[in-house]
């Protein structure tokens, strides 16, 4: 019997011992395509020789070293190339390290919080986010996370946070309606529930730039993000983008926002950030909160022990290397537009998918029962589940989403796949998932 506490307890799981390229080998030998890269995780496959190199040295010079005391080359590198490259607007901002990409939205919320009060603001506190939506899994996080059932059995535990609805185009874009009338009303939604809740008591306005775990992968309205921005401004209320999943290459540029032309005030990131090969995440803060903070108290009220480790940030900074030297983020923008050719090709008038929507190479397909009335399946089916399942059985991973109990969203399955995949592999993808869907569809 296993005693790992694994998320299903009653299943047994394959035991992982190798990577190749983008296939996990297991230890009967199976060989799995990562098409999701566990959760948008793994960018640059499972065996990348620069980032074991690089992850290897800095072991053999330093591991740890307390950041409360001491900074270290690779924590200093690594925040040096993520500032240099970040959104226009950023000026001489600053990065804070964190493990996981839950920790780095509870940092973000409580940097929230910090910046208002240095500055006098006592009465902000209320944070307003977007249902669905998925934040992570700590208390904070799943508070600010818009997903009933993910919150059902925690609520009484979980501090209120405000909803509003997300750029959902499949389901809220009404029938006539221009993508930027769309833009604005959903935008207009901040801006009144701002205004109901005072403006007064509002610290920050969270989103992801590109939805991941809640809704596949969509991608807002063009201007919706600019119409946000300036909401913010004129109330000033903060906007912290979690970048935790579309950021760090995955839509195409390095940050996800930049495709939308603005600039967050705080940014989380994690999966793509280590790729997998360390666990580390990210806080982002542009130069008026840190100003904020050197004028106020001049500390960050926020710690932890593993903090600007010294062999995750040397891994994450091989990573982003990797990414800059072979130019993988042109690939991701070509390789996303055979993936998602190949995903219209083989789902574009399939009955039972209602919506194929995507950036870059972080694209999903949505499930419906019917195509015209956009009814979602039961949840209580798990096709999503079972897709992944029947995928994996196959040889392929693909990452599943279960949609909401209200019939709000539908299952989804995502694919996330690496940025250094060649076509043949989209291609085998893409094939892999018509007969997952296929055959679990029609098996009921
Ligand atoms: N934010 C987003 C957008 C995510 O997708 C996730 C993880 N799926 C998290 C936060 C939480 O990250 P972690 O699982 O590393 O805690």
């Amino acid at each position: 019997m296993s005693h790992v506490l694994h998320r299903n307890l009653r299943a047994t799981q394959p035991v992982i011992v190798r990577g190749e390229g983008n296939f996990l080998i297991d230890d009967k030998g199976k060989r799995y395509l990562d098409a999701c890269g566990g959760a948008a995780v793994s960018s640059l496959g499972h065996d990348n020789a620069a980032v074991r190199a690089a992850v290897a040295a800095q072991m053999d010079k330093l591991a740890f070293a307390h950041t409360g005391l001491f900074t270290n080359a690779p924590a200093e590198a690594l925040a040096d190339h993520l500032i240099a490259r970040a959104p226009e607007g950023t000026g001489e901002g600053r990065v804070m390290y964190l493990g996981s990409g839950s920790e780095a939205m509870e940092a973000a919320l409580k940097l929230a919080r910090q910046y208002h009060l240095e500055r006098g603001d006592t009465a902000r506190a209320k944070i307003i986010a977007r249902k669905p939506s998925y934040h992570g899994n700590t208390l904070g996080a799943l508070a600010v996370g818009g997903h009933a059932g993910r919150r059902k059995p925690f609520a009484p535990m979980l501090m209120e946070v405000e909803h509003i609805d997300a750029a959902y185009a499949y389901r809220l874009q009404r029938e006539g309606e221009s993508a930027a009338d769309f833009a604005r009303r959903l935008a207009d939604q901040l801006e009144a529930r701002i205004v109901e809740l005072g403006p007064e008591t509002v610290a920050a306005f969270v989103a992801e730039p590109v939805v991941g775990a809640s809704l596949g992968s969509q991608p807002a309205p063009e201007g919706y993000f600019k119409h946000v921005r300036e909401i913010c401004d004129r109330h000033g209320v903060l906007l912290i983008a979690d970048e935790v999943m579309c950021g760090m290459g995955r839509t195409g540029s390095l940050f996800a926002l930049e495709q939308e032309g603005i600039c967050a005030d705080i940014t989380t990131m994690a999966k793509g950030l280590g790729a997998g090969y360390q666990p580390i995440a990210a806080v982002m803060a542009r130069q008026s909160v840190i100003e904020a903070i050197m004028a106020g108290s001049g500390n960050l009220w926020n710690g932890h022990t593993y903090m600007s480790h010294a062999v995750a940030t040397a891994g994450a900074l091989a990573v982003l290397q990797e990414v800059e030297s072979r130019d993988l983020l042109s690939a991701v923008r070509s390789r996303g537009q055979q993936l998602e050719t190949a995903l219209r090709d083989r789902f574009g008038q399939h009955a039972h998918v209602g919506d194929i929507r995507g950036r870059g190479l972080f694209w999903s397909i949505e499930l419906v029962a019917g195509r015209d009335s956009k009814t979602p399946f039961d949840v209580s089916r798990n096709l999503a589940g079972k897709i992944q399942r029947a995928a994996m059985e196959a040889g392929m991973i693909c990452y599943p989403s279960q949609g909401c109990a209200d019939g709000t969203a539908g299952d989804h399955v995502l694919l996330a796949p690496a940025f250094t995949s060649p076509p043949e592999e989209i291609e085998m993808t893409v094939e892999m998932l018509g007969t997952a869907v296929d055959g679990v569809i029609a098996g009921g």
